[in-house]
């Protein structure tokens, strides 16, 4: 039966890599009916961040991912937080030490700093370098006693095999091998604080959860040898990896990296944008993974259907904002109105052009205007700006606009259209419409020569959404002001 987990450490929120690690694990466990566990790796204690947990929770949930196991769903294997399996991991060192399999080492910062400036003054990559070179057992232990006795405290490094090949067959990356004389030497497993290292801790934990297969970032291939070494100090059976290409920002071309700020990459910024989550979830998914044929857009439920981790791509992924706009948009047309009214609502207030507690008129009013903008908004933030017209004072006519009215048939339209909308008892797109149809009629003006007059007499614009609606949420009052401005 497939187990397999996210691991998150607490350490930020939820960036679009980390969500996507999660996501096609996600789909990994649902499409094969297995277990998908969330871990919480907090054993970093200094980079964790307060919320880092709880954001991390919220905004998976958001995206439509949950979880089987975890924190705040107990299962068979918990606790499900590194912090509270101390009493897990250290029984396992003390086995590595008995067996001498593993070690304390006393080398301070400054010492491990002063080896690896000499090995880089020599041309050399950085390792540890054994501090008890040609030792015999009781030396070893009398340098130890007299380093306790000076109050240091050690860490615990695990013996690393000389030239010994530590290999994997990779689902995305095919076959990876590592020699163990390139890994840096002996590595840490417990640091001084007694807390156990990450490369130690994910293989224990994996190992006890019974993870079946680990798909992660690329970013984690350089820590595999290193876990397999502990797999194998114990003897356990690894799981199956699969390292996920790294995702590059087709912007910059760089890979994507939290420290760059010029392109949103947490999850919250998309949702305070009001950017869809099953958009959100589409777009990732499709992060380097493809399925079968061209089309793009697909449900959760397909996702899971179609998800086969051979088709995870070796190539970077790229990350386009414009693409991610696009797919948002898709799902913005389709999208339930009463959801994406609210959103657009809340945006409106965020940018103040509506009221904070609006009324019923307006908030009825803010439904039509997005209905209008539905088709072309990327996502619900974009609204304020799209629709300024609704928001401001007539901006002057721009030379191209005035250029359309030059003709003497607009002249005509607009006089015509300005008499017969003051008499509409009722001043609804259906009735706007047929005035202008009876313009037509009248005058013979048709086509262009009659719509873009009237356009921008009364939206001050070229182009924008459908005419006689935005007519009628401009209303009656305001429209007028226009064509009088205009007229004038
Ligand atoms: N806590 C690790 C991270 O956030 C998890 C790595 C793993 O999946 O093994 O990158």
């Amino acid at each position: 039966k497939i187990r397999v987990r996210y691991a998150p450490s607490p350490t930020g929120h939820l960036h679009i890599g980390n969500a996507r690690t999660a996501l096609f694990n996600y789909l990994f466990a649902r499409h094969n009916k297995g277990t998908f566990v969330l871990r919480i790796e907090d054993t970093d204690t200094k980079r964790n961040i307060a919320d880092g947990e709880r954001s991390q929770m919220e905004n998976l949930h958001w995206l439509g991912i949950d979880w089987d196991e975890g924190p705040d769903k107990p299962g068979e294997y918990g606790p499900y937080r590194q912090s509270e399996r101390k009493g897990i991991y250290q029984p396992l060192i003390q086995e590595l030490l008995d067996k001498d399999l593993a070690y304390e080492s006393f080398m301070t910062e400054d010492e491990l700093n002063e080896q690896r400036e000499a090995q880089k003054a020599r041309g050399e990559a950085p390792r540890y370098e054994y501090e008890y070179e040609g030792m015999t057992k009781e030396e070893i232990k009398a340098k130890q006693d007299e380093a306790r006795a000076k109050g240091l405290k050690p860490v615990v490094r695990i013996r690393v095999p000389k030239n010994v090949v530590y290999e994997w067959d990779d689902i995305v990356k095919g076959h990876v091998s590592f020699n163990s004389d390139t890994i840096g030497g002996d590595f840490v497993i417990q640091k001084r604080d007694g807390m156990p290292t990450y490369n130690f801790a994910v293989v224990v934990d994996d190992h006890m959860m019974k993870i079946t297969h680990v798909l992660r970032g690329d970013d984690h291939v350089a820590n595999t040898p290193k876990q397999l070494a502990v797999y194998q100090a114990f003897g356990w059976e690894a799981p199956v990896f699969g390292h996920m290409s790294l995702i590059i920002n087709t912007e910059t071309g760089k890979k994507l990296s939290k420290r760059d700020e010029s392109v949103l990459q947490f999850i919250e910024q998309y949702r305070s944008l009001g950017y869809l989550p099953e958009a959100m979830f589409n777009f990732i998914t499709l992060l380097g993974w493809s399925p079968v044929g061209e089309s793009e857009i697909f449900s959760q439920k397909d996702f899971i259907k179609m998800f086969d981790p051979k088709r995870l791509s070796r190539s970077p992924a790229a990350f386009d904002g414009k693409k991610l706009e696009w797919v948002n948009n898709q799902y913005v047309k389709a999208a339930d109105n009463d959801e994406l009214s609210d959103s657009a609502i809340k945006q409106l207030i965020k940018a103040g052009k509506i009221p904070e507690n609006p009324d019923f008129k307006t908030i009825a009013w803010a439904r039509h205007l997005v209905d209008l903008y539905k088709r072309q908004m990327s996502y619900t933030a974009q609204l304020a700006d799209m629709a300024e017209i609704f928001f401001t004072e007539p901006q002057k006519l721009d030379e191209d606009c005035m250029n359309e009215l030059s003709d003497e048939s607009a002249a005509v339209v607009l006089n015509e259209f300005s008499k017969r909308i003051k008499e509409l008892p009722l001043f609804d797109a259906v009735e706007i419409q047929k005035t202008i149809r009876g313009i037509q009629k009248d005058t013979g003006v048709k086509g262009r020569k009659l719509y873009m007059p009237i356009r921008i007499a009364t939206t001050r614009e070229m182009h924008g959404p459908e005419l006689a609606p935005s007519i009628e949420l401009l209303g009656k009052k305001r429209v007028l002001e226009h064509l009088n401005k205009t007229l004038e």
